[in-house]
């Protein structure tokens, strides 16, 4: 049988070689407890530094600042459970398109969602608005998983450094900070924290052709979080449980190869994908693409066929060997439909009828040319 064409890269990427041999060791003899005395888990305590000084380089942090966690979900919940344990009287403000792993744990606390504008852009007023003298901390993921959108998160930093220099005149001393998850932008985008000027940070082993359940949380110094796990004090005091070292080496290795080519692949992508978009639209003209058509992964294409049924559309490209989604994968089971497009006020016709299309690292012209083919005859039939 003929390989199926994914493109579904935004729920899950593939290892890539390399990562998979740099964590073979550590699955075979490299296998220590590296919390060990004897030299042979020093050595291996030794190498899950020397990963987190990779991710601490990319991320413009130091060290000490990288939390490895089992996967993004848990770094949001330690960046927000972690955060008002401290400031138990504090508030929070997330966009209104977050993942679940920020829209589930935020309701535990007084919070605000943050609308956005039709491309999935959030509203800057609306922010300035919204933060009042006890937000003590406001999340907006860096890009939206489901139709890419990218945030101007330097912009929203400025805005919470305008609220830090007003509390401080007027001797309020609730500090704010800024987390951004940037799981689905791990390999696209410029992770710098300081240049984006975010306090945490969430990345994601599973989107960046790493491993699944292996992520880490960027946390400033200037930050003092309560653990959400506790155990054996691993990583720091803030995430206690034997490490996960093939997990922990594969994440960095990952890392560190998709940000060394992160500029010519977005470029590479962007062409398959633009190319993707042309064709269905020179077909379909009344399709509306949705996200930001000026800031927006190179690898995301969210297109509604109005009046279609997108979950049909899914079930008949599976069946012709092509992989694609609805929207998000984790909420794909939910009747609900999704939250994200309603947030961009689609029509419901219209949101019916839209697919996810994210290409990746193994799509090549061919498979973008043969994905087109199977999606107009699909959606003729559909
Ligand atoms: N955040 C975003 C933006 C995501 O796209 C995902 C996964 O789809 C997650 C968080 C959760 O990642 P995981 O399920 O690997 O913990």
């Amino acid at each position: 049988m003929k390989n199926a064409i994914y493109l579904d890269y935004a729920a899950a990427t593939p290892l890539k070689n390399e990562v998979l041999e740099s964590m073979l060791p550590y699955l075979k003899n490299q296998f220590y407890n590296p919390s060990s005395s004897y030299l042979a888990a020093k050595k291996i305590k030794d190498d899950i530094e020397g990963a987190r000084a990779k991710i601490a380089y990319w991320l413009g942090a130091k060290p000490a600042e990288i939390i490895f966690t089992a996967g993004a979900t848990e770094a949001n919940n330690l960046a927000i459970h972690g955060l008002l344990k401290n400031f138990p009287g504090g508030n929070i403000i997330a966009s209104s398109i977050e993942h679940e792993s920020i829209l589930s744990p935020v309701k535990n606390y007084t919070h605000a969602l943050l609308n956005v504008g039709k491309t999935g852009k959030v509203n800057e007023d609306e922010l300035k608005s919204l933060i009042d003298e006890n937000t003590i901390l406001v999340s907006i993921g860096y890009a939206n998983n489901e139709i890419g959108t990218i945030q101007n998160l330097s912009r929203i930093s400025s805005i919470i450094n305008d609220v830090r220099e007003q509390r401080r005149k007027s001797n309020n001393l609730m500090p704010i900070f800024l987390h951004t998850d940037a799981a689905q932008a791990t390999p696209y985008l410029d992770l710098h924290t300081h240049r984006l000027g975010v306090d945490l940070m969430t990345i994601n082993g599973s989107k960046v052709y790493g491993p699944k359940q292996i992520g880490a949380l960027y946390v400033s110094s200037r930050i003092e979080l309560q653990p959400i796990i506790w155990g054996g004090g691993q990583e720091y005091g803030l995430r206690s449980g034997t490490e996960n070292v093939p997990g922990i080496i594969g994440l960095a290795k990952a890392l560190d190869t998709a940000q060394h080519e992160r500029k010519t692949e977005g470029v590479r992508i962007a062409k398959l994908r633009d190319f993707t978009q042309k064709e269905l639209i020179n077909e379909f003209p009344e399709t509306l693409i949705n996200g930001d058509q000026k800031h927006r992964l190179s690898n995301n294409l969210n297109i509604s066929f109005p009046n279609k049924d997108g979950e049909r559309i899914l079930m008949m490209c599976d069946e012709q060997g092509l992989q694609i989604a609805t929207g998000a994968a984790c909420s794909a089971n939910k009747q609900t439909g999704s939250h994200v497009l309603k947030a961009i006020q689609l029509k419901e016709s219209n949101a019916n009828g839209s697919i996810r299309l994210s290409l990746g690292y193994f799509t090549d012209e061919n498979e973008a040319r043969e994905a087109v083919r199977i999606i107009k005859e699909v959606v003729k039939a559909a």
